[in-house]
Formats: structure tokens, sequence, C-alpha cells
């Protein structure tokens, strides 16, 4: 055993070392595992002088029931077997490093009591819900539609109609049949959502997080990203959270209904820090999980203080083990890498392969925020996974187009910022690079496989908040006017398509840019707006259900860009682009034209007839299509989608 003391500086240099690596990387699996008649306990710890385990009946409140000293075994592992079958128990460890003894949960547990601080031995088998060996995602959609979703806002609102006891709780994603305060004409809750056309349902943190109370009430609120336990789900959103049991189950049950929805699930997942500083991970190893600055002080890219080092080997082995397990427990159907931007490019490969290899190619979704809050202190050489790095990044590695959101709506730093659709100018070699997801020569992506498009997510103003705020003399109806030329410009770009839950509806956070710890009454998605707003709704859903069935947008291969024909400039705010639509598709060609003027505009078509698939009015038009040859009228902050046989 080396000499561990030293300063946090000298820690830095040894745990970045190959040296470290080679005597302590551990492949062992990690955590408390029980069978009939015994428990194995399991935790990496290779700085510790002393690991003692404490078994309690209790998730919180209580003494232990007893204290059993683990024994060290090579590189780092601590373990010890327990003769007796130990599901439903309590336990933490007291792990001394450097003289110092910190109790500490399992960072590898699996469930967990109040408020996350013991972990539970957890025979996983009782937690599965009815027929949940039977659980299988719906098929692989035709095209990635993702619906970003914070589970308290989902059915806060008493106008959702869900049961009083469920409402907030992962609970009300099963519940179907609710209607616009039980009026069974007008579905909300997970109807509205089938409706909708919508592929994917991306759920805001859902993992053990810190920041509400799990005993507290239930009007505590936050979006929740500031992990605990990132194997655990959290606690606030079950109906006992006492029971370490329950929110396991309840997870399990949300996803499988969403499945039966025709849904598929993907998590939101927070690797690039923790809560505080002071982990289970740091408690465990201090400083080993967290990168550090070359003063030793802990390095801030996420702006919480505490940027988790990726790249060392066990940290790493960390984030991997976690996705394998919601995939593989909780049958998630893709993850959503928060700040991937501070996560290293070959963990990040390594989590696609390791996904594609389980599970077939693709099959699991990967995408990400390719980009950080501030710089971080990774050991050198290592390459990120931001937005300079996407070519190093499998084709199969989607990242966030702040790109095409801005372009099309304007700056999210300042408020009065215009984009295409409201006086920003309408540029069309900007459009075409928009269309063509930001993929190929001298730009971001490699393949429209890497663009996420989207206009709006939890973070910074709701789309309509941005709109108005813009344009303070707009009407309303000039403001839906221009939300849907939005929404037909962000379903014409090559890639998938993100939104945020309720953008479809004009959802409003009262021009508040950042509500993560607001009230739920702010961020609730509010039911009776969503009907109130039933027209732009539609209009969202019609071109769901038309960009599903034209293969020139859909295709995310490296060729992808090859189908854009043309770009034409009519206007200065009044732009249109060509695409070949070749493949299973009445139409052959597309021209897609967006005026994101306050005048009409007479734009010149290319030769032949044109129908028209969607209009300034309706999304619908392709089911009994009109023509058009020669030229178009577009009206005020309009767009066109034309289609050739
Ligand atoms: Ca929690």
């Amino acid at each position: 055993m080396k000499n561990m003391s030293g300063t946090q500086a000298s820690l830095k240099k040894y745990f970045d070392s190959r040296a470290f690596r080679e005597e302590f990387h551990c492949d062992a699996p990690l955590g408390a595992f029980r069978e009939e008649g015994r428990t194995v306990f399991r935790l990496w710890a290779p700085t510790a002088s002393a690991v003692v385990l404490r078994l309690f009946a209790e998730g919180d409140g209580g003494g232990p029931l007893e204290r059993l000293p683990l024994s060290r075994g090579k590189r780092g592992l601590w373990s010890r077997e327990v003769p007796r079958d130990l599901d439903g128990v309590y336990y933490d460890y007291l792990v001394t490093v450097d003289g110092e003894t910190r109790p500490t949960a399992d960072p590898y547990a699996r469930a967990c009591g109040l408020e996350g601080a013991r972990s539970m031995v957890i025979d996983l088998r009782r937690t599965d819900p009815d027929d949940w060996t039977d659980d299988r995602a719906p098929l692989p959609p035709p095209e990635t539609v993702i619906y970003e979703l914070h589970v308290k806002d989902f059915s806060w609102d008493t106008a959702s109609g869900v049961r009083p006891e469920w409402r907030g709780k992962f609970k009300a994603l099963t519940q179907e049949g609710t209607t616009l305060n039980g009026d069974g004409l007008h579905p909300t809750g997970l109807d509205y959502l089938k409706a909708l056309g919508i592929t994917h349902v991306q759920l805001m943190p859902v993992f053990d997080y810190g920041s509400v109370a799990e005993g507290g009430g239930p009007g505590e609120y936050n979006w929740g990203y500031d992990p605990v336990n990132y194997n655990v789900p959290e606690g606030s959103y079950a109906t006992d959270p006492r029971d370490g049991v329950v929110r396991v189950q309840e997870l399990k049950e949300a996803v499988q209904a969403l499945h039966r929805a025709g849904l598929r699930v993907i998590m939101d997942v927070v690797y690039n820090h923790t809560y505080h500083l002071d982990s289970w991970l740091w408690r465990t190893v201090p400083w080993y999980y967290v990168r550090q600055r070359g003063d030793g002080s802990p390095s801030d890219g996420s702006g919480c203080g505490c940027d988790l080092a990726t790249e060392r080997s066990m940290c790493g082995k960390y984030i991997l083990d976690s996705v394998l397990y919601w995939a593989e427990e909780y049958h998630m159907d893709g993850f959503r890498f928060d700040l991937m931007g501070l996560l290293d490019v070959p963990l990040m490969n390594r989590i696609r392969r390791e996904l594609d290899k389980r599970y077939g190619p693709g099959e699991k979704i990967v995408l990400g925020e390719p980009w950080s809050a501030a710089g971080t202190a990774a050991r050198p050489g290592t390459h990120l996974a931001n937005k300079g790095n996407l070519r190093r990044l499998d084709g199969g590695v989607a990242a966030f187009c702040d790109d095409t959101r801005d372009a099309v709506k304007g700056s999210l730093f300042r408020a009065e910022d215009a984009g295409f659709v409201n006086g920003g100018g309408l540029d069309a070699e900007k459009l075409a690079r928009c269309v063509t997801g930001w993929a190929g020569e001298g730009l971001p992506n490699r393949a429209p496989s890497q663009t996420v498009n989207y206009l709006s997510c939890h973070d910074d103003w709701t789309l309509w908040d941005k709109l108005s705020a813009v344009g303070p003399g707009w009407s309303e109806d000039d403001l839906l006017r221009q939300n849907r030329l939005a929404a037909a410009i962000l379903f014409s770009c090559q890639g998938s398509l993100f939104f945020l839950a309720g953008e479809e509806f004009a959802r409003t956070k009262n021009g508040v840019k950042n509500t993560y710890r607001s009230s739920p009454e702010l961020n609730r998605l509010d039911w009776e707006r969503a009907w109130a707003n039933e027209e732009l709704a539609d209009y969202y859903r019609g071109l769901i259900a038309l960009r599903k069935q034209l293969p020139g947008l859909r295709d995310k291969s490296p060729n992808a860009g090859a189908r854009l024909l043309d770009a034409d400039q009519f206007t200065e705010r009044c732009a249109g682009v060509l695409l070949d639509n070749a493949g299973d598709s009445p139409w052959r060609r597309l021209c897609l034209i967006f005026n994101g003027g306050e005048n009409t505009v007479d734009a010149e078509l290319p030769e032949g007839v044109w129908d028209v698939l969607a209009d300034g009015d309706s999304s619908w038009r392709w089911q009994a299509p009109y023509q058009l040859r020669s030229s178009a009228m577009l009206g005020p902050a309009s767009a066109l989608i034309l289609g050739q046989r």
C-alpha cells in the first residue's frame, strides 16, 4: 500500500497515472448482491485503510443492527459475504481514508431509503410489474420525435384529470383515459401523448436527486440535475419514498405504460457532476472521481464545482455500468447526456458500442449536449465530447444543434434577438445548412444521424415566451403564425426532432427563463391551455405525421446532404430549398418555402405540378392536396411544404 497522504494536487497526478490504473483498475461487479442464503457486498475503495458495513432495519433513522468489517482484496476491492439473504435490509459503509472516517451510501446502490443516504439490498425481481418480462419497446419508428417531459410537470395540474394521489408521480404516466377536468372529451396525460404522434418521451432526471426533500410537501420542485444515487429512481416521484422497493417498481410501471402506449423512453442522465463535491463517490475514494485543477481545487466546467473525471478508468466504468443497468433493468430506450461536452469521447463511443452489442445497432438512442458550462480540467490529451469533436464521435452519438435553434428563433442570450421567423432575416444558405442538419464538409456533424433539431427544451425561455419577448407589439395571431412557421422549419430539418412538452400548445412560463426551482404551478403542463391552443397542437400533429412519410427528410446517412438540390432566396425574409425525396413516398421531390416576413410573397416554383402538403394554416393538406404550378403566394410568417410526384 502506497502512502496516500499528501496534498490534493499530488493526488491528481497519482490518480491520473498509468501506475494507479494498472494496479487498481477493478472489473469485479460492485454493489450488494443477494441470493438464497447469502449476500455479498463489494466496494471499490483503493485508498481506504478500513471499511465497515452497517446494516439497518430502516431506510432512515434508528441505529445499526450490525457492524461488519469488510476485508481488503486485490485491486482496491473490499468485500464481505454475509450468510443470509438480506433482501430489504438497508446498509451503508464507514470508509476510513487518511485517518478520517466517513459514512457513505453505496455508490452502486440499486435501491435506497428516504433521501438516499442509506442503500438497500434488493431482490429486483420483486420490483417487476406484472408481465414485465414481456415488456418490449414498440417497433423502431420511421422517425425519431422526442418529447421532453418532467414527471411532476406532466400531471401537477388538477385539470389533468389524473387521480389526486398520483399527481406529480411516476404513477400518473400509467393512467389511461384521463380527460380535461374529467370532461370525457378532451384527452390529457398518457392518451394525449399517444395522439400526438411523438415516438419518444424523454424524462427529465428520474434518478435519485437531492434538491427535493422526499419527506417534504408535494409542492417542492426541482428539475433534478443534482444526482445523489445514480442507479436508483428519485423518491419524490414514488407514492411511498420510504420503502425502497416502491420507487423502483413504479418507475418500471411508467416505462411499461409508455411502451404499451407505443412510446419509447429516453432517460436524462447527469454523469458530468454530482449534487455536491461531497458525494458517495467522493466519500468512498476522495478526489478520484473529480477533476482537479493544477492547484488541486475541484474543476468547475459544470457550474456545480465537481466535474466527474470520466477519463479515469473506474469513473468511466461507473458511468458505463450505470447506463447498461438502466437499459437492462428498466428497459430504457435511450440516454440523453447532460453537458456531454464534459464527458470524454472514448467513453461516449464505448457506451454506444456496448449498447449496440447488447441490443442491436441503434436500438438504444444516445444523444447529448455537446457543450459545458465552462472549461474543465480533464487529463491532458483527453478529447471531450463537445461540438468541436463530433467528428471523433460515433455517428450514432447525436448532439443538440444550437445552430438551427438560434437561426430559427434568435439567440437565447438576448431576449430581443430575432430569428428566421420574426424579423432576423431568412437566409437561403443558412436555411440549407439547417435543412441538411449542419452535416458535411467543414460543418460540425458527420451526418444528420448526429443532429438533434430543436427550438426549445427545459432550459431558457419556452418557444412561446421567446417569440413574445422578440416582438412585444405582436398580436396573439402573429405569434401563433410565427410559432407554426418555426415548427414547419423544425420538421423540415434532417436529423432527429426534439421539443419541450407543451411547445405544441404555446407553453408559457410567464417569461421566466430558468425555472429549475420555481413552483410546480409555473412549471406544470397547463392542460386548459393545451386545449385552448388545440389548433397549434394540431399543426404539430400534422407535421409529425407528414414527416414520417418523407424519406428525403428522414435520411440520416452521410449522403443525406446530397439530397439538397437547390436553395433559393425570394426576398430578404423568404427563402426555400428543393430536395430529392426518393424513397418510399408518392413524392419524388420536395420544395420547402418559408416566409419570415410580414408581407405576402409571390414565390416562383420550380417547373411542374406541386402538391401542397402543408401550408401556413394546415399541416394536413397532404391528406387531400391541392395543386400549384409556376408560383405560390405565401402569407406573412408562413410555410409551404410542396411535393412533386
Ligand atoms: Ca432524492
